[in-house]
């Protein structure tokens, strides 16, 4: 495509309802060949940007997306990343969050945008939601604010929503408006105009070079509470050959019953080396472990506040922080705080 302004920006397809089309023979929805995206979507001539596009081979649902597709989709970045302006990256949005959480994990001192978009509605149908998200997605990765890239962070755009990535939650199986930011603010009005906070976008610190961290280790489990939870049920979970951390998700501000068998449960697997992050059931907010007895005692066994990030992030960063330390304390350490604006 022609480049009037010098900005390059790699879309990379990994698969999702975005890219698909309905066959003309029969009807139903294949993929599109991302080589010809602009065939389906003429708008994108107008940028005047130099896009290229690699496509995955076979695209994926996103409920196939795994560690191994998080590293294929940042080794692309990796080699990429000094010949592009910013990445679009189109993704199912059944896991977006997690694979925006993971990316936002492995990369440090990122300093490009890494914007993850997908559609509730086929590119190829006439109402669909895919268009606007892509020409959007693009227009933002592509924008500079003082000749630097406005928004160097792995981001969510979906519907006039700019996200940080690992703040969000998918929150409609229907709805165009999908995803949301519980407890953190937009990093982007996207109305008539885009207009960027930068009081609450990350910029990397200067004389930090990019590097990837592309290992992960997936023994981890989540294991969401409810009233009437069996013992056995824990116990089959905290006894799980090589499980190396868990992720418990609580009632409210982070409590969870008292009764001493499953305190006696948390603190045996504490004791054999696992670790627990404690993490909120609720839809926003945060976990303060102390305020109740019924999380006091979780504290007191040594279970890691999760504070207000999402279970997306809890997981993704248990399972990097895992394959980066072989270290309980290295990982614990790095669990209890913010490492990529993933919590407050
Ligand atoms: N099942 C699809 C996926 O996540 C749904 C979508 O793209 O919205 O890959």
């Amino acid at each position: 495509m022609n480049n009037k302004s010098g900005t390059a920006i790699l879309i990379i397809y990994t698969g999702g309802t975005i890219g698909m089309i309905q066959d003309p023979g029969n009807g139903s929805l294949v993929p599109i060949d991302f080589r010809y995206i602009s065939d389906h979507v003429p708008e994108l001539r107008k940028f005047g940007y130099d896009l290229h596009s690699v496509s995955f081979d076979p695209v994926k649902d996103s409920s196939n997306i795994d560690p191994s597709v998080w590293i294929k989709i940042a080794e692309i970045i990796e080699e990429n990343y000094y010949s592009f302006d910013g990445f679009v990256v189109l993704h199912g949005t059944d896991t977006m969050a997690y694979t925006a959480s993971a990316l936002s994990f492995m990369f440090e001192s990122l300093g490009k945008p890494v914007i993850l978009t997908g559609s509730q509605l086929p590119i190829g149908l006439l109402r669909t939601d895919g268009k606007e998200n892509l020409i959007t997605a693009i227009e933002i990765a592509a924008a500079k604010e003082n000749g630097l890239p406005a928004v160097p962070e792995v981001c969510i755009c979906f519907d006039n929503k700019l996200v940080r990535g690992n703040r969000t939650t998918k929150m409609s199986a229907e709805h165009f408006d999908a995803f949301y930011s519980p407890n953190y603010p937009p990093l982007a009005e996207v109305g008539l105009h885009l207009k960027y906070f930068a009081n609450q976008i990350r910029y990397p610190e200067k004389e930090k070079k990019f590097t990837v961290q592309k290992s992960f280790d997936n023994n981890v489990a989540i294991l969401k509470l409810f009233p009437g939870i069996n013992r056995k049920l824990i116990q089959s979970i905290t006894g799980t050959e090589g499980l190396r951390g868990l992720i418990i998700e609580t009632f409210g501000s982070g409590n969870a019953p008292t009764y001493q068998w499953f305190l006696d449960d948390l603190r045996n697997f504490i004791e054999k080396g696992g670790i627990i992050m404690n993490v909120t059931q609720c839809h926003g907010g945060s976990v303060e472990m102390g305020l109740y007895e019924t999380s006091r005692q979780m504290l007191a066994a040594g279970v890691v506040s999760g504070k207000d990030i999402t279970s997306e992030a809890s997981v993704t960063k248990l399972m990097h922080l895992l394959g980066r330390y072989q270290s309980r304390d290295k990982v614990v350490k790095a669990l209890a705080k913010s490492l990529s604006g993933e919590m407050s």
